[in-house]
């Protein structure tokens, strides 16, 4: 199966290397929105979506205003999953699926721009996503996002079943077993990696398990802006830190990357 690597979404906060850790303090820092797009027997695949094209045409009018302040969604709708999608040649439709680590506005605001197609999402997120219980969860979740009724397909925890050390993980309705839903809950409720076996091996996409590189190395480390910003995100600090030290545990045999590292972006890139 053939993967490109999309980045759908550039983000400019403040702060520079004490928040994407790349050399550099007075600059901003360069945060992307990793997306997949699997080319698979029956259609395109994408793995979580980034913005959307009415999100990067008006980033004020379609986003919270804090983030906007915070996080600076650089203003540029060819960075839409389905604007890439149309340079190479495909159409909307052409996606059939689309898989989510979770439901965040910078994972999953290119769901408008594919309405046609099945939406894989664990069963805890989609229920904190339509009802919100915090006031961080109403900024979080879009509720324009899915306004146009998806075709979910919601998955519920299960245990015993195993991949490579990880609990609960599922298949996926109408997709072959190349593709797996891995729970790590921590970041959202129903936070969730995806996997997915590619002809050079398996990748793990960890969605915002981690954000950055050297969080997954031994001993870990974090730019101290973006450790800030991870701990104000989570709604499970064990959890999360638990799943860290999992993903720290995966053998060379897996290729694992997060949302948000541009450096691991460009290693599939280049
Ligand atoms: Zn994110």
């Amino acid at each position: 199966m053939r993967v490109h690597h999309l980045n759908c979404g550039s983000m400019r906060p403040l702060g520079g290397t004490l928040v994407d850790g790349s050399p550099g303090l007075f600059r901003p820092a360069n945060i992307v929105c990793h997306v997949l797009v699997v080319e698979a027997d029956d259609g395109l695949v994408l793995v979580d979506t980034g913005f959307g094209v009415a999100d990067l045409t008006n980033p004020r009018t379609n986003l919270p205003a804090p983030f906007v302040a915070l996080v600076r969604p650089v203003r540029d709708p060819s960075q839409a999953a389905v604007r890439q999608l149309a340079a190479l040649g495909y159409a909307p439709g052409d996606v059939r699926h689309i898989v989510l680590t979770h439901l965040d506005l910078d994972h999953a605001g290119g769901l408008a721009d594919f309405p046609d197609a099945r939406v894989h999402v664990y069963g805890p997120e989609l229920r904190a996503a339509l009802t919100p219980a915090t006031r961080g969860e109403r900024q979080r979740y879009r509720q324009a996002h899915w306004a146009h009724e998806p075709k979910w397909e919601t998955y519920e925890p299960v245990s015993g079943s195993a991949w490579m050390g990880f609990d609960g993980v599922r298949e996926l309705a109408g997709l072959s077993s190349d593709f797996l839903l891995v729970p790590l809950a921590g970041h959202t409720r129903g936070h969730c990696g995806v996997a997915i076996q590619s002809s050079s091996g398996w990748l793990l996409h960890a969605g915002d398990a981690y954000f950055n590189r050297a969080e997954m190395q031994n001993p870990p480390s974090c730019p101290p802006g973006m450790r800030v910003f991870e701990t104000l995100m989570q709604v499970d600090g064990d959890a999360r830190r638990g799943n860290q030290e999992r993903l720290r545990g995966i053998t060379g045999e897996v290729r694992l990357f997060s949302a948000h590292d541009a450096e691991e972006l460009h290693a599939f890139t280049e």
